[in-house]
């Protein structure tokens, strides 16, 4: 609590919640003395984390980094914050994020911008940028995020940490803040991969209150990716694995720091017994127009419950109710998202559905099956997170079709709901951490994690 207080210039978090801290680390502390600590599960008894402002919690204030939810206290906790109470970890906190996590850089928040520790003057990534920013200024050793179209795999890259997002379904998204639902995952931002299967052991898993939740028992992902290392030697853990180079990934607009940083990741997976080959995803450029038509639909649909009535903000004067949504939902949204919610509508609108909705659903499926035509010749996926290191505070935010661009290579594996990481691997232009991008097929986190941990 005393390394949060000293580190508020980074803006990692927008609410702490001191009392609420302190009482959940004196039941741990009586856990850990019953002997807890030594069972089963008990690993994480104790340790503090923080969670990305788009979890509702019931003892600290919920805002999602708008405006719209200022103050707003939630009557209960997200089904991932509930697993992860239980597992006795310690909340410090809510972490600052991209308002309605939109956004690459944490600029779209209406609480001011996260930090990157490793350069103040640049952007932590985003949406997720308070987690990362709380882990990579060792602010807590893990935190939660959420990843749409690579909101937790981007700004891991950006700060030098280590995230995932599992496969869509894996975690709830009960108590999630919406944004595009077949997209929205959370996941972990930690120091390694073996942190984050930790993490995501106890905050998965079936949740009857989450439609799109996977029915299966309770994963081990420790016990995953340990298993992962069948076939292997000591010198050579990832002897055997097939990793593919998606050609698309590489494309000349790569800038060259990142490029030789994720080669030199490369290299390293190929000395620890990988072997590389070149496969295909032909679709991804179309990746970026088509997350782009169906995110805003879904956020346009989702946002509409922000009408001043049940919750959250309520314009203070006003003539009717129709005056109230609209002065509620002009004080209320910020500029990118209000943005989108009109992308959303025009694109779901009578005449224009079919042009733009239905050919995007059309073409995610196609970019869905890419993928399984190029994981018939290769067991993960690898490549960059993002085309360029960490950019400079306010570089991103004049231009948003610029800041869309820069979501390529995250958002192909998002449509196809598969699994991915990020690792760090090297530094680029600035000495900016790179990450290296690893993408699974569906529930194959164990493997991506041995493959993370080989890293490491
Ligand atoms: N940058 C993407 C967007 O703005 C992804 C956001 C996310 O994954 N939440 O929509």
């Amino acid at each position: 609590l005393a390394r949060v207080a000293d580190a508020k210039d980074l803006g990692a978090f927008l609410h702490v919640g001191e009392a609420a801290a302190l009482e959940r680390a004196r039941a741990a502390d009586a856990r850990l003395a019953r002997g807890e600590g030594e069972q089963p599960g008990g690993a994480l008894i104790g340790v503090p984390l923080a969670h990305k402002d788009i979890f509702v919690t019931r003892d600290m204030p919920t805002t999602a980094g708008s405006l719209m939810l200022k103050g707003y206290l939630s009557p209960f906790d997200a089904t991932v914050i509930e697993r992860l109470n239980a597992a006795g970890t310690v909340s410090l906190g809510k972490l600052n994020c991209d308002e309605f996590a939109m956004g690459s850089a944490n600029e779209n928040s209406a609480y001011g911008p996260a930090l990157n520790p490793w350069d103040r003057s640049r952007v932590p990534g985003g949406s997720s940028g308070g987690s990362a920013t709380a882990v990579a200024a060792r602010l807590v050793p893990a935190t939660t995020g959420t990843d749409t179209g690579g909101s937790i795999r981007q700004p891991a890259s950006f700060s030098g940490i280590t995230g995932i997002k599992p496969t869509y379904g894996v975690c709830s998204r009960y108590g999630m803040i919406a944004f595009a639902s077949s997209l929205d995952q959370a996941g972990v931002m930690a120091r390694s991969a073996e942190d984050c299967a930790l993490l995501l052991s106890a905050m998965s898993g079936f949740d009857e209150r989450d439609a799109t939740s996977v029915q299966r028992p309770p994963q081990d992902f420790s016990l995953q990716m340990r298993a992962a290392r069948e076939g292997a030697t000591a010198a050579q853990p990832l002897k055997g694995l097939r990793i593919g180079l998606p050609k698309e990934f590489f494309p000349a607009a790569l800038s060259s720091d990142v490029d030789s940083a994720v080669r030199a990741g490369l290299a390293e997976l190929e000395k620890l017994g990988a072997t590389l080959v070149e496969v295909s995803l032909p679709r991804t450029e179309l990746a970026i127009p088509v997350y782009y038509i169906i995110a805003p639909a879904e956020a346009s649909s989702n946002l509409s419950r922000f009408d001043g009535v049940k919750f959250g903000h309520r314009a203070a004067q006003y003539d009717d109710l129709l005056d109230m949504y609209r002065k509620t939902r002009a004080e209320g949204f910020g500029a990118e998202v209000k943005r989108r919610i009109m992308i959303g509508s025009y694109v779901l609108s009578h005449g224009y559905y079919d042009a733009y909705y239905l050919q995007a659903q059309k073409l995610r499926r196609m970019i869905a099956d890419d993928f399984q035509q190029a994981l018939q010749h290769c067991d993960l996926i690898a490549g960059p997170v993002a085309p360029t290191v960490a950019w400079k505070q306010g570089e991103g935010s004049d231009d948003p079709v610029k800041a869309y661009l820069a979501d390529i290579f995250t958002l192909p594996g998002s449509l196809a709901g598969l699994p991915g990481m990020s690792v760090p691997v090297g530094f680029g232009e600035g000495g900016m951490p790179v990450g290296l991008q690893l993408l699974g097929n569906y529930f194959n986190e164990g493997l991506l994690l041995h493959a993370a941990h080989a890293l490491q």
